[in-house]
């Protein structure tokens, strides 16, 4: 709160810069990826969201396994790595067409000679997999969770976008996402997904209803969530060092609190990119403009984004 509230947001953005560097050195990174939107209709309404459309509503589309392998076809041709697919919540799609819509992508990637990475699908829409696979249990969810998982990653997934995080808070959701899942079954969803050795990102919408300090206990909670995943991944905070996967804080241990930017302290970067299962990045996102519902909200000032940019390093 300290960094949030002074009046040096340059200091600020000198700190975070100095953390980027420890990581990182100069290397930036980025990937090229085209977007596939398979369907917009969905059973959800959510406020920000000016994506989706009812079934029979102007506009609303559903893609079909060729339409998909089309778009797969044009990715390839146009020197893509990777597949970034999302939708709506659709209740008319059934279950079946999600591992084969995977199998798709790798398939005309495998077929020019080339692969694609497919990194897919929103927390919210592992749930709503769950359940229309009718795998999804109210008192074993990590479970359900596990089942769809498993499936898309044998058909070809390969990491979790990390949408839908919104602002960890029950008053924030309420006020401004009621209706999708919350903070604990987002959170199931990457540590189920981080278990079976699969990446994600990890988002906050913020800059609507929210405040700095539920901004700041979403970036602890996810800060606490990674501190596990490198934890099962055998990277161990207090020894300041990489040891031996499987050695430390393994299910039901505490996890230690890891701080991976202390100087001289390097990434276990082989390590985790052999094995998977950890948070890549936290993406920031200001929803005020993308939708008519909100645009009535002021939004964030352009220094407060970049003071919050810099908080999330
Ligand atoms: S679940 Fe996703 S697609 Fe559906 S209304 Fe909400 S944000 Fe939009």
């Amino acid at each position: 709160m300290v960094l949030y509230e002074t009046a040096d947001v340059w200091g600020v953005v000198a700190l975070a810069d100095a953390v980027r560097r420890r990581l990182h050195g100069d290397r930036a990174y980025y990937n090229i990826n085209r977007h596939l939107n398979y369907s917009n209709v969905c059973a959800l309404s959510c406020k920000f969201c000016g994506f989706f459309r009812k079934k029979g509503e102007e506009g609303a589309y559903e893609h079909s396994l060729e339409d998909v392998a089309a778009e797969a076809r044009k990715a390839v041709e146009a020197g893509a790595t990777e597949m970034h697919v999302v939708g709506g919540l659709s209740p008319y799609l059934p279950w079946d067409y999600y591992p084969e819509m995977m199998r798709t992508i790798k398939r005309v990637a495998a077929e020019a000679g080339t692969d694609l990475h497919v990194k897919a699908f929103t927390a919210v829409e592992i749930v709503h997999l769950a359940k229309i696979a009718k795998q999804y249990k109210r008192d074993d969810r990590q479970a359900g969770i596990r089942w769809v998982l498993s499936e898309l990653k044998a058909a070809g997934l390969g990491s979790l976008p990390g949408g839908g995080a919104e602002v960890f808070d029950d008053r924030v959701h309420d006020e401004a996402f009621k209706g999708k899942i919350r903070s604990d079954e987002w959170l199931d969803v990457h540590l189920v997904a981080h278990e079976l050795g699969l990446n994600t990102n990890a988002t906050i919408l913020y800059g609507h209803v929210d405040q700095r300090r539920e901004r700041l206990v979403h970036m602890e909670i996810l800060r606490r969530a990674q501190d596990r995943a490198l934890a099962r991944l055998g990277y161990e905070g207090d020894a300041g060092g990489f040891v031996e996967p499987g050695l430390k804080a393994t299910e039901g241990v505490d996890a230690p609190v890891i701080t991976l930017t202390r100087e001289g302290v390097a990434l276990p970067t082989a390590a985790m990119s052999a094995r998977g299962g950890y948070f890549q990045t936290i993406i920031l996102r200001c929803p005020c403009r993308t939708t008519r519902r909100l645009e009535h909200l002021a939004g964030l000032s352009g220094l407060e984004n970049l003071r919050t940019i810099a908080m999330r390093g």
